[in-house]
């Protein structure tokens, strides 16, 4: 078995996550992938088979611990990178239909062959999160995740479009979350959201995570998302 492989079993079992072999394989074509594709696209600085196993793919499946995702419901995952935290998701749960965005093209690309290589159910986005939440595609996913995009309030303004009502917006974190999360309550309240749970978690290797649950409970008003400049300029505050 291979070193990524092996780490990847024993973060799964501590974690309690089952994998099956097929599973495995899976994320060893998506390592494959990363790592070939890192020589010539910046995808990430995470690269050792161990680091990959715990802090992409393990940490990455904690969404599906701290998040209840329905049958065959729509998760979109935005600023997506490699593909973090989604893909790993949806290779545990292949019912999914992903929409993957990410304002680098060339991010893009890398998972148009991923999700073939893994024969994932995905609709690679390039774009921004702000101008894709005007589209149709505004309120139309039952989960919408993120992990290392943005500042909470900017992140919500950027994922809680997207969310039908109803549904979640799961905010990948680190385990010091108090303070980000007071100076984001506001943005969280007008774009529709409140929050549900805050789920912490330790990775095999130390490192501790949260996970924010906002549910959406009210629709997003037209005003929101706002143009790139006006969020980054006055975030809600
Ligand atoms: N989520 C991945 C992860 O955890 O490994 C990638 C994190 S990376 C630090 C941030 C990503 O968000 C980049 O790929 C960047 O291109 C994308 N991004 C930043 N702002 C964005 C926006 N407004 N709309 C869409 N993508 C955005």
């Amino acid at each position: 078995m291979s070193e990524m492989k092996e780490e990847l079993v024993r973060a799964a079992g501590i974690l309690e996550i089952p994998l099956t072999p097929e599973q495995l394989e899976q994320f060893e074509t998506y390592y494959r992938l990363l790592i070939e594709w890192n020589g010539r696209v910046n995808l990430t600085a995470i690269t050792t088979p161990k680091e990959a196993a715990v802090k992409h793919f393990a940490d990455s499946l904690l969404l599906t611990k701290a998040v209840e995702l329905p049958q065959g419901g729509k998760l979109a995952d935005i600023g997506t990178g490699a593909g973090f935290p989604s893909v790993p998701a949806a290779i545990l749960r292949p019912d999914l239909r992903l929409t993957l965005v990410d304002s680098l093209n060339k991010r893009i690309r890398f998972l148009e062959a991923l999700s073939a290589a893994l024969g994932l159910n995905a609709a690679c986005l390039h774009g921004r999160a702000e101008e894709l939440g005007r589209t149709k595609l505004r309120e139309t996913q039952q989960v919408v995740t993120a992990r290392a995009v943005a500042h909470l309030g900017t992140l919500a303004e950027y994922c809680l479009p997207f969310v039908e009502v109803g549904g979640v917006f799961a905010a990948l974190k680190g385990p010091e979350i108090e303070e980000e999360l007071m100076e984001s309550e506001k943005a969280i309240r007008i774009l529709g959201g409140e929050l549900e749970e805050i789920c912490r978690f330790t990775l095999p290797d130390g490192s501790r995570r949260s996970i924010l649950r906002i549910r959406k409970i009210s629709q997003t008003p037209t005003g929101y998302p706002r143009a790139s400049v006006k969020i980054a300029k006055s975030p809600i505050k």
